[in-house]
């Protein structure tokens, strides 16, 4: 909302910032969107980029899976701590906005045309909330981003309770690591083993994590000491020098998962955890939340703005709530892929080392772990008259689709990037680019002429030329920002 220049406040019950690692990693997709919003720079500074994952089964390694030809200009997976990461964003807030500590939300009651919210105090010495001194405070819209306990969608109907996989449960520690491998903070080990399945991660400031999932029946119901864990560490790498010092952080818990039934209720929205929980299979629970938050920012911009039709702003929920719904079965599917291994099949794949296709598909239920896949085909933002008529157009870009990145050059030769041209550029946080096409085909001008003419009147709308034949001077686009591409990558990469 700051990036938008929307007015908002921001109420958070802890009096202190938390200071747990918990989400470490930045995929992909949350790069492109937390750039949207000018942040994501700010975050790459206080994290260690990774493009490398190992994968390693009975000892033997399997493969290593690069990142580095996603798609996507953000080839590494960044990791830092969501203390850090939760540091970051709160001081990208910009004058005079600030999360409010100590402020709890207390009680909400909606109407048509807003939300009246209580909002309480905690005292300085803890938890305890007062609700005689609670404020009451009308807004056009709230957005419950209240985590997975979740006042706000149990205020308004939408809560859900999560589904616990028994018999399993995940333990971890991030501290300092010494072993035999690469302790650069630049490669990932997954490690499977007949027991379960272990993970070495770089977390910030010279931290890793450890992470095992395996029956609960040997695993005490409780946050693991460090000894415990260099223990297990051992037997399962099978490196005797392997050693941790310095914890900061433990965890135990057991696996869960759901979704809410909606992610809106009326004037009321749910992001992140509130409407989701995730399993860790692939590390999406953060990151889903940053999509979720993103995708609700503009449109509630544009909404506040009078710029658009509720259409825009009834999207949101339709997108992210059946993203959720995917990426829970996604994990669902890979967390018994993961689990439930037979040792029989784990022999058939270590004879056939090297040679698995879709290996994290495999290992994490999806190769798609930097959600460039996920596309929004059916939302009611996405209209997409070519593709079934046209089976020629198979693998082209869909209405919906995230669209593709590709290098081009502006008129005066500088290079650029076609995503950097579609995230607001110019300045405007929000609205459409309609990228008009040449199609290689210099006759193509006059239409693209007569498309641009037509939406002269939305200034939402920014038109942007993708031209792969050099531009005459006299096709009455002159006004409209162009960029050349043409080797003809954009072309290719949405064809
Ligand atoms: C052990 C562990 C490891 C994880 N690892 C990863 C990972 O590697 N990658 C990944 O993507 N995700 C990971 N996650 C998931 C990730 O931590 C969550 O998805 C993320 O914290 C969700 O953020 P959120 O802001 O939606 O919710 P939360 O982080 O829960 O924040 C909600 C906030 O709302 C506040 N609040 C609650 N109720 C109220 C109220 N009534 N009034 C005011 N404030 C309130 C809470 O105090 C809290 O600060 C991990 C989670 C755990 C537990």
């Amino acid at each position: 909302m700051s990036h938008h220049g929307v007015s908002y406040r921001i109420f958070e019950r802890k009096r202190q910032g938390s200071t747990d690692s918990k989400g470490h990693n930045m995929i992909a997709r949350s790069q492109e969107l937390l750039d949207a919003i000018g942040v994501r720079d700010a975050l790459a500074a206080q994290s260690y980029a990774s493009t490398q994952t190992q994968i390693i089964l009975d000892r033997v390694p399997l493969a290593r899976l690069d990142t580095r030809d996603s798609g996507s200009r953000y080839e590494a997976v960044l990791f830092s701590g969501q203390d850090v990461i939760e540091n970051v964003l709160a001081d990208s807030l910009g004058d005079g906005n600030a999360v409010e500590r100590g402020r709890p939300v207390l009680g909400i009651e909606a109407d048509e045309d807003g939300v009246v919210v209580s909002v309480g105090h905690v005292d300085a010495d803890g938890e305890k909330r007062s609700e005689a001194t609670a404020e009451r405070l009308r807004c056009r819209y709230l957005v419950g981003a209240d985590g997975v306990r979740g006042t706000v969608r149990k205020a308004v109907g939408l809560d859900f309770s999560p589904t616990e996989l028994e018999g399993t449960a995940i333990r971890q520690v991030d501290a300092k690591l010494e072993w035999r491998r690469s302790t650069d903070f630049d490669e990932l080990w997954f490690f499977l083993y007949p027991d379960g399945f272990a993970g070495v991660m770089p977390v910030w400031e010279g931290v890793y994590r450890l992470f095992f999932m395996e029956a609960d029946t040997d695993m005490p119901a409780r946050e693991p000491t460090l000894d415990e864990m260099v223990a297990r560490a051992r037997e399962v790498i099978g490196d005797e020098t392997f050693t941790m010092t310095d914890p900061v952080w433990f965890s135990y818990g057991k696996f869960k998962h759901g979704v809410a039934p909606d992610y809106a209720r009326g004037r009321v929205y749910l992001v992140g955890d509130a409407g989701h929980t995730t399993l860790p299979i692939g590390g999406q629970g953060m990151n889903a939340g940053f999509h979720d938050a993103v995708g609700l920012g503009w449109r509630l911009a544009m909404t506040l703005a009078d710029a658009c039709g509720s259409s825009v702003l009834d999207s949101f929920a339709p997108e992210r709530h059946g993203a959720h719904a995917a990426l829970g079965e996604q994990q669902l599917k890979g967390f018994h892929q993961l689990m439930d291994r037979s040792r029989l099949a784990d022999a058939a794949v270590k004879t056939v080392s090297g040679f698995i296709p879709n290996l994290a598909s495999r290992v994490f239920g999806g190769s798609d772990l930097a959600q460039l896949e996920l596309a929004y085909l059916d939302s009611p933002l996405s209209e997409d008259h070519f593709s079934k008529l046209n089976p020629k157009r198979h693998g082209a870009a869909r209405a919906g689709d995230r669209a593709p990145d590709a290098a081009m050059t502006t008129v005066s030769g500088d290079a650029v990037t076609l995503h950097q041209e579609i995230y607001n550029p110019d300045g405007k946080s929000w609205g459409w680019r309609l990228l008009a096409f040449d199609g290689r085909d210099a006759g193509s001008r006059a239409d693209l002429s007569r498309g641009i003419a037509a939406v002269a009147a939305w200034s939402w709308v920014r038109p942007l030329l993708v031209l792969a034949n050099p531009r005459p001077a006299d096709d009455g686009t002159e006004a409209t920002r162009c960029l050349f591409d043409l080797d003809g990558l954009a072309h290719h990469s949405s064809r």
